[in-house]
């Protein structure tokens, strides 16, 4: 039985997109409106029902993961040398101001999803999962997951899971515990940042293993949320993809998202579950990324919505 609400609600504006293409190595700064645009294009977009009118970050949100020093220079005149070597992004005003948003959206998805675990949240965002406090890194600002899921549990006093399928294993989350306190509450080391090892059927099976212990922290009331972020770079079309056959990676979407049914159907647990894209690249076809990102979230939306 399908147990959640037809549209996925997706926290979105035009403001987390830079509004020209730039010479980045990374699709990340566009990708929100990129898959936006896609949806549009394939006629999906009646999936979704689009939240605009969610408040930016303010520098104060940034504090929460990261040194101030960082936070102040990502958004001043110009972000101090010593740090855009490593974030790999162009940085400009322009692209700081969308991290207020990107970040913004993934909070609060993640939050709407827990205030009302019948619908399902999408936020259409990447670049937080290699951001350590000190400094962004890798095409990653900021750590979005640590600070969403620390606000939510000093707020609410709930614990979260990552299911990180992205092919760069998420080191943001490990590297935030000697900085912030309460990170390990939030946000539980033993189960709360899941990156799944090895190759193809190998790949599938550890998946499998780490959702089976995940479920027993579900059904003993020790984690409250989901967040689901199916990086397509896992995927041999990628450019960087070498773990997965398309085949494989969509069948992780359909393991994933079956598991979230049975907890729905056999265990009577909605466990509130956001939805975020991470990694992707694509040099001469980017069309390849937005489609298996699109290709998920409609394995999503049949197996859950009705
Ligand atoms: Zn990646």
């Amino acid at each position: 039985m399908k147990t959640r609400k037809p549209k996925i609600k997706t926290f979105y504006t035009s403001k987390m997109a830079l509004s020209e293409i730039s010479e980045n190595t990374s699709e990340s700064p566009q990708k929100p409106r990129r898959i936006i645009e896609y949806l549009n294009q394939q006629n999906l977009i009646n999936h979704f029902q689009i939240i605009d009118n969610f408040l930016p970050f303010e520098k104060q949100d940034f504090y929460i993961a990261h040194h101030q020093e960082y936070v102040d220079s990502f958004f001043s005149e110009e972000l101090n040398r010593r740090y855009r070597r490593m974030l790999g992004i162009k940085w400009s005003k322009e692209f700081a101001d969308t991290t207020r948003y990107t970040n913004a959206s993934f909070y609060n998805a993640i939050l709407s999803s827990i205030k009302d675990p019948d619908t399902i949240c999408f936020s259409p965002t990447s670049g937080f999962h290699h951001a350590t406090p000190k400094f962004g890194g890798f095409f990653c600002s900021f750590s979005g997951q640590v600070i969403a899921s620390t606000k939510i549990y000093r707020d609410l006093g709930l614990s979260g899971a990552y299911i990180d399928l992205d092919a760069h294993h998420g080191n943001s989350i490990d590297n935030s515990y000697d900085y912030i306190s309460d990170l390990h509450l939030a946000i539980p080391p033993e189960i709360g940042n899941i990156n799944i090892e090895g190759k193809n059927t190998e790949y599938l099976t550890n998946l499998e293993l780490e959702l089976e212990k995940l479920k027993k922290w579900i059904v003993e009331k020790k984690i409250h949320y989901l967040v689901f972020c199916h990086g397509a770079d896992s995927c041999e079309e990628d450019d960087l993809g070498r773990l997965l056959t398309k085949n494989e990676w969509l069948e992780c979407s359909r393991i994933f998202y079956n598991f979230v049914a049975n907890l729905d159907n056999t265990h009577g647990i909605k466990i509130p579950l956001a939805i975020s894209l991470f990694g992707g690249y694509n040099k001469k076809d980017f069309n390849k990324v937005l489609d298996l990102h699109a290709q998920d979230l409609m394995i999503c939306i049949k197996t859950l919505c009705t």
